[in-house]
């Protein structure tokens, strides 16, 4: 049997029940007072239910939000998505000055690999080739 919400006028509140489908649309009695709770349509719970809203029976101190719970109020949401509900985001991008100081960085760091590889030389200016010291030749003495 599916699961259909109520809300109770009494209570200011939202229940569920399992009904038959063809019982459905009849009001069910209200788990706190027992008043009669009329059906309501799916369109109802695109709101977070809490503080003047409807709430949720049983109260459980939490919110509801598109029939889903969530500890807070949607203060800020994003068309209908509840930032609890919300996927993760994606790893927070760098700030434009953070990637003009990185990209620099690189930049002129390939720069000076280039420059010391031209040159011969490390980090620190000393030659990374060992220059050979031209090996004098020894002199033959002409015999006699
Ligand atoms: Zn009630």
């Amino acid at each position: 049997m599916p699961l259909y919400e109520y809300y109770c006028d009494d209570c200011n509140g939202i229940f569920e029940a399992i009904r038959p489908m063809r019982e459905a649309s009849l009001a069910v009695p209200c788990p706190e007072c027992d008043h009669e709770g009329e059906r309501i349509m799916s369109s109802f719970t695109a709101f977070t239910f809490r503080d003047g809203y409807p709430r949720r029976i049983p109260d459980k101190g939490t919110f509801w939000h598109m029939g889903k719970e969530v500890k807070q109020r949607a203060t800020r949401m994003k068309g209908w998505e509840h930032p609890e509900l919300a996927k993760p985001k994606p790893t927070p991008r760098l700030t434009r000055g953070e990637t003009r100081v990185t990209r620099e960085k690189r930049i002129g760091a390939r720069k000076e690999a280039r420059y010391r590889d031209r040159w011969g030389i490390d980090k620190d200016g000393f030659p990374t080739v060992k220059t050979k010291t031209p090996e004098k030749p020894k002199r033959v003495l002409p015999a006699g």
